[in-house]
Protein backbone atom coordinates (compact mmCIF):
# COMPACT_ATOMS: atom_id res chain seq x y z
CA UNK A 1 0.00 0.00 0.00
CA UNK A 2 1.21 3.34 -0.80
CA UNK A 3 1.83 6.23 1.57
CA UNK A 4 -0.60 8.59 -0.75
CA UNK A 5 -3.45 9.66 0.69
CA UNK A 6 -6.51 7.15 -1.29
CA UNK A 7 -8.87 9.27 -3.61
CA UNK A 8 -12.35 7.45 -4.42
CA UNK A 9 -14.02 9.80 -7.02
CA UNK A 10 -17.04 8.84 -8.62
CA UNK A 11 -18.12 9.71 -12.34
CA UNK A 12 -22.08 9.36 -12.73
CA UNK A 13 -21.63 9.80 -16.21
CA UNK A 14 -24.89 11.00 -17.68
CA UNK A 15 -27.50 9.67 -15.49
CA UNK A 16 -29.41 11.68 -12.57
CA UNK A 17 -32.07 14.69 -13.32
CA UNK A 18 -31.16 17.43 -10.93
CA UNK A 19 -33.55 16.66 -8.28
CA UNK A 20 -32.33 13.16 -8.70
CA UNK A 21 -28.65 14.39 -8.48
CA UNK A 22 -29.36 16.11 -5.22
CA UNK A 23 -30.94 12.98 -3.44
CA UNK A 24 -28.14 10.71 -4.49
CA UNK A 25 -25.57 13.44 -3.04
CA UNK A 26 -27.74 13.48 -0.09
CA UNK A 27 -27.69 9.36 0.39
CA UNK A 28 -24.10 9.94 0.00
CA UNK A 29 -23.97 12.45 2.74
CA UNK A 30 -25.85 10.03 4.85
CA UNK A 31 -23.69 6.91 4.46
CA UNK A 32 -20.47 8.60 5.09
CA UNK A 33 -21.77 10.36 8.09
CA UNK A 34 -21.00 7.78 11.01
CA UNK A 35 -17.24 8.42 10.28
CA UNK A 36 -14.98 10.99 8.61
CA UNK A 37 -13.66 9.17 5.75
CA UNK A 38 -10.10 8.65 5.61
CA UNK A 39 -9.92 8.63 2.10
CA UNK A 40 -10.60 12.13 -0.33
CA UNK A 41 -14.14 11.64 -1.97
CA UNK A 42 -14.70 13.34 -5.39
CA UNK A 43 -18.86 13.16 -6.84
CA UNK A 44 -18.70 13.95 -10.51
CA UNK A 45 -21.75 14.53 -11.72
CA UNK A 46 -23.37 16.11 -14.75
CA UNK A 47 -23.21 19.82 -15.35
CA UNK A 48 -26.74 20.39 -14.82
CA UNK A 49 -26.26 19.15 -11.15
CA UNK A 50 -23.41 20.73 -10.01
CA UNK A 51 -24.89 23.75 -8.42
CA UNK A 52 -27.50 21.40 -6.49
CA UNK A 53 -24.89 18.64 -5.10
CA UNK A 54 -22.79 21.99 -4.44
CA UNK A 55 -25.59 22.82 -2.32
CA UNK A 56 -25.68 19.04 -0.38
CA UNK A 57 -21.75 19.74 0.11
CA UNK A 58 -21.80 23.37 1.64
CA UNK A 59 -25.07 23.26 3.69
CA UNK A 60 -24.95 19.14 4.91
CA UNK A 61 -21.48 19.38 5.16
CA UNK A 62 -21.23 16.25 3.07
CA UNK A 63 -17.21 15.06 3.36
CA UNK A 64 -16.97 14.81 -0.35
CA UNK A 65 -15.74 17.49 -3.33
CA UNK A 66 -17.13 18.61 -6.22
CA UNK A 67 -15.95 17.38 -10.03
CA UNK A 68 -17.07 17.79 -13.85
CA UNK A 69 -16.86 15.26 -16.39
CA UNK A 70 -15.50 17.79 -18.59
CA UNK A 71 -14.59 21.53 -19.73
CA UNK A 72 -13.38 23.10 -22.45
CA UNK A 73 -10.37 24.97 -22.58
CA UNK A 74 -11.36 28.76 -23.54
CA UNK A 75 -12.48 31.36 -21.46
CA UNK A 76 -15.47 32.43 -23.02
CA UNK A 77 -17.22 33.04 -26.05
CA UNK A 78 -18.72 31.45 -29.25
CA UNK A 79 -18.42 28.03 -28.32
CA UNK A 80 -22.24 26.90 -27.91
CA UNK A 81 -22.69 23.96 -25.98
CA UNK A 82 -19.11 24.34 -24.06
CA UNK A 83 -18.42 25.24 -19.89
CA UNK A 84 -15.72 26.76 -19.30
CA UNK A 85 -13.45 26.49 -16.19
CA UNK A 86 -14.61 29.48 -14.73
CA UNK A 87 -18.12 28.59 -14.77
CA UNK A 88 -17.17 25.41 -13.20
CA UNK A 89 -15.43 27.15 -10.31
CA UNK A 90 -18.33 29.66 -9.60
CA UNK A 91 -20.44 26.57 -8.53
CA UNK A 92 -17.64 25.01 -6.20
CA UNK A 93 -16.24 22.53 -8.70
CA UNK A 94 -12.81 21.30 -7.49
CA UNK A 95 -11.92 18.39 -9.77
CA UNK A 96 -12.34 17.48 -13.43
CA UNK A 97 -12.50 14.37 -15.26
CA UNK A 98 -10.53 14.77 -19.00
CA UNK A 99 -9.93 11.93 -21.74
CA UNK A 100 -12.22 9.50 -20.82
CA UNK A 101 -12.23 6.96 -22.80
CA UNK A 102 -16.04 7.97 -23.99
CA UNK A 103 -15.11 11.11 -24.73
CA UNK A 104 -12.07 9.82 -26.42
CA UNK A 105 -14.28 7.43 -28.63
CA UNK A 106 -17.85 8.80 -28.78
CA UNK A 107 -16.97 12.94 -29.23
CA UNK A 108 -13.32 11.93 -31.12
CA UNK A 109 -11.33 14.23 -28.19
CA UNK A 110 -7.08 13.85 -29.07
CA UNK A 111 -4.49 14.01 -27.15
CA UNK A 112 -4.18 17.74 -28.21
CA UNK A 113 -7.51 18.54 -27.04
CA UNK A 114 -6.62 16.37 -23.50
CA UNK A 115 -3.54 18.57 -23.23
CA UNK A 116 -5.44 21.93 -23.81
CA UNK A 117 -8.28 20.97 -21.33
CA UNK A 118 -5.22 20.01 -18.62
CA UNK A 119 -3.55 23.19 -19.21
CA UNK A 120 -6.38 25.32 -18.73
CA UNK A 121 -7.64 23.46 -15.72
CA UNK A 122 -4.05 23.85 -14.06
CA UNK A 123 -4.25 27.50 -14.87
CA UNK A 124 -7.62 27.63 -13.36
CA UNK A 125 -6.46 25.56 -10.04
CA UNK A 126 -8.93 23.00 -10.71
CA UNK A 127 -7.56 19.37 -10.31
CA UNK A 128 -7.55 17.54 -13.93
CA UNK A 129 -8.18 13.59 -13.24
CA UNK A 130 -6.46 12.72 -16.45
CA UNK A 131 -7.59 9.68 -17.29
CA UNK A 132 -6.05 7.18 -19.77
CA UNK A 133 -6.24 3.22 -20.66
CA UNK A 134 -5.93 1.00 -23.85
CA UNK A 135 -8.29 -1.29 -25.28
CA UNK A 136 -8.77 -4.69 -25.76
CA UNK A 137 -6.83 -5.78 -28.72
CA UNK A 138 -4.35 -3.67 -27.58
CA UNK A 139 -4.11 -5.45 -24.61
CA UNK A 140 -4.25 -8.56 -26.63
CA UNK A 141 -0.99 -7.90 -28.56
CA UNK A 142 0.88 -6.70 -25.62
CA UNK A 143 1.00 -3.19 -26.34
CA UNK A 144 -0.68 -1.40 -23.49
CA UNK A 145 1.54 -0.20 -21.22
CA UNK A 146 3.53 1.74 -23.96
CA UNK A 147 -0.11 2.88 -25.62
CA UNK A 148 -1.19 4.14 -22.12
CA UNK A 149 2.90 5.98 -21.62
CA UNK A 150 2.38 7.53 -24.83
CA UNK A 151 -0.90 9.03 -23.83
CA UNK A 152 0.14 10.60 -20.58
CA UNK A 153 3.19 11.93 -22.58
CA UNK A 154 0.78 13.67 -25.16
CA UNK A 155 -1.76 14.75 -22.48
CA UNK A 156 1.17 16.20 -20.21
CA UNK A 157 3.68 17.90 -22.81
CA UNK A 158 4.28 21.50 -21.90
CA UNK A 159 2.88 20.89 -18.39
CA UNK A 160 4.40 21.76 -15.14
CA UNK A 161 3.52 21.47 -11.83
CA UNK A 162 4.65 22.40 -8.04
CA UNK A 163 2.66 20.72 -6.12
CA UNK A 164 1.85 16.89 -7.04
CA UNK A 165 -2.13 17.15 -5.62
CA UNK A 166 -2.52 19.46 -8.60
CA UNK A 167 -2.61 16.45 -10.77
CA UNK A 168 -4.52 12.80 -10.57
CA UNK A 169 -4.01 10.67 -13.14
CA UNK A 170 -7.17 7.50 -13.65
CA UNK A 171 -5.77 4.02 -15.67
CA UNK A 172 -8.86 2.80 -16.91
CA UNK A 173 -8.93 -0.29 -19.44
CA UNK A 174 -11.19 0.64 -21.47
CA UNK A 175 -12.22 -3.38 -21.33
CA UNK A 176 -13.16 -3.06 -18.31
CA UNK A 177 -15.06 0.06 -18.05
CA UNK A 178 -18.95 -0.89 -17.51
CA UNK A 179 -18.46 -4.44 -18.48
CA UNK A 180 -18.15 -6.17 -15.34
CA UNK A 181 -14.74 -7.59 -16.92
CA UNK A 182 -11.72 -6.04 -13.89
CA UNK A 183 -8.41 -5.94 -14.65
CA UNK A 184 -6.89 -7.84 -11.67
CA UNK A 185 -4.92 -6.12 -8.93
CA UNK A 186 -1.90 -6.88 -10.71
CA UNK A 187 -2.63 -5.51 -14.42
CA UNK A 188 -3.70 -2.53 -12.63
CA UNK A 189 -0.26 -2.15 -10.62
CA UNK A 190 1.84 -2.79 -13.91
CA UNK A 191 0.07 -0.24 -15.49
CA UNK A 192 -0.24 2.15 -12.82
CA UNK A 193 4.17 1.56 -11.85
CA UNK A 194 4.70 2.54 -15.26
CA UNK A 195 2.59 5.77 -15.66
CA UNK A 196 4.63 6.64 -12.09
CA UNK A 197 7.86 6.87 -14.62
CA UNK A 198 6.33 8.65 -17.18
CA UNK A 199 5.44 10.79 -14.72
CA UNK A 200 8.70 11.20 -13.14
CA UNK A 201 9.56 11.90 -16.50
CA UNK A 202 7.01 14.31 -17.78
CA UNK A 203 6.92 16.64 -14.29
CA UNK A 204 10.24 15.22 -11.83
CA UNK A 205 10.57 12.37 -9.49
CA UNK A 206 10.04 14.36 -6.43
CA UNK A 207 6.40 15.57 -8.03
CA UNK A 208 5.71 12.31 -9.45
CA UNK A 209 5.98 10.36 -5.99
CA UNK A 210 3.27 12.52 -5.16
CA UNK A 211 0.45 12.19 -8.06
CA UNK A 212 -2.09 9.82 -7.48
CA UNK A 213 -2.81 7.54 -9.71
CA UNK A 214 -6.56 5.84 -9.43
CA UNK A 215 -7.52 2.51 -10.96
CA UNK A 216 -11.06 2.58 -12.32
CA UNK A 217 -13.09 -0.17 -14.65
CA UNK A 218 -16.17 -1.89 -13.06
CA UNK A 219 -14.63 -1.42 -9.75
CA UNK A 220 -17.11 -2.09 -6.76
CA UNK A 221 -17.04 -2.95 -3.00
CA UNK A 222 -16.09 -6.78 -3.36
CA UNK A 223 -12.71 -5.75 -5.58
CA UNK A 224 -11.58 -2.81 -4.65
CA UNK A 225 -9.78 -3.52 -1.82
CA UNK A 226 -6.97 -5.52 -3.84
CA UNK A 227 -6.11 -2.94 -6.31
CA UNK A 228 -5.89 -0.46 -2.88
CA UNK A 229 -3.34 -2.70 -1.95
CA UNK A 230 -0.94 -2.55 -4.84
CA UNK A 231 2.42 0.33 -4.23
CA UNK A 232 1.19 2.25 -7.30
CA UNK A 233 -2.70 2.44 -7.03
CA UNK A 234 -4.15 5.63 -4.92
CA UNK A 235 -7.61 4.63 -4.93
CA UNK A 236 -10.47 4.28 -7.77
CA UNK A 237 -12.34 5.88 -10.43
CA UNK A 238 -16.28 4.39 -10.47
CA UNK A 239 -18.84 4.80 -12.80
CA UNK A 240 -21.52 2.51 -12.19
CA UNK A 241 -21.06 1.77 -8.19
CA UNK A 242 -21.04 5.83 -7.41
CA UNK A 243 -24.42 5.59 -8.57
CA UNK A 244 -25.47 3.49 -5.54
CA UNK A 245 -24.80 5.20 -2.34
CA UNK A 246 -24.55 3.10 -0.49
CA UNK A 247 -22.01 0.94 -2.54
CA UNK A 248 -19.74 3.62 -3.32
CA UNK A 249 -20.25 4.91 0.77
CA UNK A 250 -18.51 1.32 1.68
CA UNK A 251 -15.61 1.49 -1.28
CA UNK A 252 -14.93 4.65 0.50
CA UNK A 253 -14.91 3.32 3.94
CA UNK A 254 -12.83 0.33 2.59
CA UNK A 255 -9.93 2.96 1.12
C1 LIG B 1 -15.73 4.98 -15.60
O1 LIG B 1 -16.42 5.17 -16.57
O2 LIG B 1 -14.95 5.88 -15.25
C2 LIG B 1 -15.81 3.70 -14.92
C3 LIG B 1 -14.78 3.30 -14.25
O3 LIG B 1 -16.99 2.99 -15.05
P1 LIG B 1 -17.38 1.59 -14.35
O4 LIG B 1 -16.93 1.68 -12.91
O5 LIG B 1 -18.86 1.51 -14.48
O6 LIG B 1 -16.65 0.52 -15.08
Amino acid sequence: MSSRKHLIAGNWKMNETYSEGVVLAQELANALSSQKPEADVVVCPPFVDLKGVQGVVEFDNAPFALGAQNVYWEPSGAFTGEISCDMLKSVGTTYCIIGHSERRDYFHETDADINKKCKALLAAGIIPILCCGEAEDVRDAKQHVEFVVAQIKAALEGVSIKDANELVIAYEPIWAIGTGKTATPEDAEEVCAAIRETLATCLGADIAEGVRVLYGGSAKPGNIAGFLEKENVDGALVGGASLVASDFAEMVNRA
